[in-house]
């Protein structure tokens, strides 16, 4: 029997993970567990996400044993093959990649390994559903959610693939790299990476938070959210493992929901692989927005004078992660009080999120910009002190995050321009937001 090789990219796992029961099944002699640092992908890759890529590939080598996890550093369509033919293998087995660089890759990677004879085999993908496979009785692709999500229960998944328990690792010898000591940025507070640590907050969400989900989802001040989001981009966990999971409850089925949002973005993304920067709504390119000053860096900063706009922003740096409900308030008032572009929203997201994900994060955007897929219309523009008030309603959120507002009262924390005698160390409003909603649709009514 010969050896085979287990590739990992976007599933950094063990456990539920098909790709690796294959490279078992094909790999009698054992399996190379193999990752590449690919310099298209790390070098681009923001201080935060690589310290926490760093992070969650020592603990997979670890859990590895004494083989470890072999790592290269280059172009993946060189280093797959030299580690598949030093080792004599017949396939290399990844699970599919379905954003626009993890597709041309495997592309090329497929290419040159089948000159030398070596199949590059896909199973599963980090999906439970993988992207294409939800079609319409006309086989057409979804371009709306709710439909989609129906089609999305009716085709249902497979259950959790077995665990590795009879895994014979081998190492291929050297040459290999170590894993980057990527330093984490100064003052950000990144969770534990690892299948262990996803496994652990999983069970400890199912417990405790499940059941209260669709009524506390929506609070950032609870802090009640599964926070998977980050084990689900660097499949430290995958989909199908939460989907066995939940029962029927409307926990279950808010939390469901929400799984398959992250599962219908990919879907979008993989039929319009532009629409990564490109409006899905092609009329929205023409729209009108401002050149970037001030206004954008102090959105960044969270120095907006909007409290709860600047409590996200700063939850964002500080933990690469930003609740929800919050991320939809910043993005909004980004695009339609500041009026500026959503791309320069998204691209600093994808700078600071730990759980960045092309396809769930430009598509919010886009979804929030008015111009994505089933597009809140772009007349309904968030407000961002009624949306503070009823979701924030004591201010725990926006005091935890501005503490410059931590001694104003509940009745002002939201709009501390409105005492007689604000905090001084707490900047004023960017903008009136009544004022800047009549320009915003002003400016749609041009593209209509
Ligand atoms: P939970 O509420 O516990 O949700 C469970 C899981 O469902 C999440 O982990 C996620 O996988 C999925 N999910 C929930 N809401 C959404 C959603 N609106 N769209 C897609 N999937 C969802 N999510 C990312 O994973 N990466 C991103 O880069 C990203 N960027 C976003 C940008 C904007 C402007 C907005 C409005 C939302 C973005 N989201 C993104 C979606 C959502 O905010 C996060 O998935 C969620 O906050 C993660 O926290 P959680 O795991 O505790 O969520």
């Amino acid at each position: 029997m010969p050896i085979s090789v287990l590739w990992f990219r976007r599933d950094l796992r063990l456990g539920d993970n098909p790709a690796l029961v294959t490279a078992l099944e094909a790999g009698g002699d054992g399996v190379v567990p193999l990752f590449v640092l690919d310099p298209r992908l790390w070098d681009a890759a923001p201080p935060p996400r690589r310290a926490y890529l760093a992070g969650s590939l020592r603990d997979l080598s670890r859990r590895l044993g004494a083989t470890g996890l072999h790592v290269v550093a280059g172009d993946p369509a060189r280093e797959v093959v030299g580690v598949a033919r030093r080792v004599g293998a017949a396939s290399v087995h990844v699970a599919g990649d379905h954003t626009p660089y993890g597709r041309r890759r495997d592309t090329r990677v497929s290419d040159a390994l089948g000159e030398h004879g070596v199949a590059l085999v896909r199973t599963g993908s980090p999906y439970a559903v993988a992207p294409g496979r939800v079609t319409r009785r006309d086989g057409g692709r979804y371009q709306v959610f709710t439909p989609y999500y129906a089609a999305w229960l009716e085709h249902g998944w497979r259950a959790p693939a077995r665990d590795p328990y009879d895994a014979a690792w081998v190492s291929p010898g050297p040459p290999t790299v170590e894993v980057p000591d990527a330093e984490v940025p100064y003052g950000l507070a990144l969770p534990v990476p690892g299948e262990v640590a996803a496994r652990r907050r999983w069970d400890e969400f199912v417990a405790d938070g499940l059941g209260d989900y669709a009524t506390e989802r929506d609070l950032p001040g609870d802090d009640r959210t599964s926070r998977m989001s980050v084990h689900l981009r660097w499949g430290e966990i995958h989909p199908r493992t939460l989907l066995a999971g939940l029962g029927r409850g409307p926990g279950s089925e808010a939390y469901r929901r929400e799984l398959a949002f992250r599962e219908f973005y990919a879907d979008v993304l993989d039929q319009r692989p532009d629409s990564a920067w490109d409006p899905w709504v092609p009329a929205f390119a023409s729209m009108a927005y401002d050149t970037p000053a001030g206004d954008l860096e102090a959105w960044k900063e969270g120095r907006t004078g909007i409290p709860v706009v600047d409590a996200g922003m700063r939850q964002l740096l500080a933990q690469g992660w930003m609740h929800n409900r919050v991320r939809m308030i910043v993005a909004s008032f980004l695009v339609k009080d500041l009026h500026l572009a959503w791309q320069h929203g998204a691209r600093h997201f994808a700078e600071h999120l730990v759980d960045f994900d092309l396809a769930s994060n430009q598509h919010n955007w886009q979804w929030v910009a008015g111009c994505g897929t089933d597009a809140a219309p772009y007349f309904r523009v968030f407000n961002p002190v009624t949306q503070a008030k009823k979701f924030d309603r004591d201010g725990t959120y926006v005091r935890r995050w501005v503490p410059e507002l931590a001694d104003v009262s509940t009745r002002w924390v939201h709009e501390p321009w409105l005492l007689p005698d604000p905090p001084a160390s707490y900047p004023p409003p960017l903008v009136d937001h009544a004022e800047e909603r009549r320009e915003a649709l002003r400016r749609y009514e041009e593209i209509r």
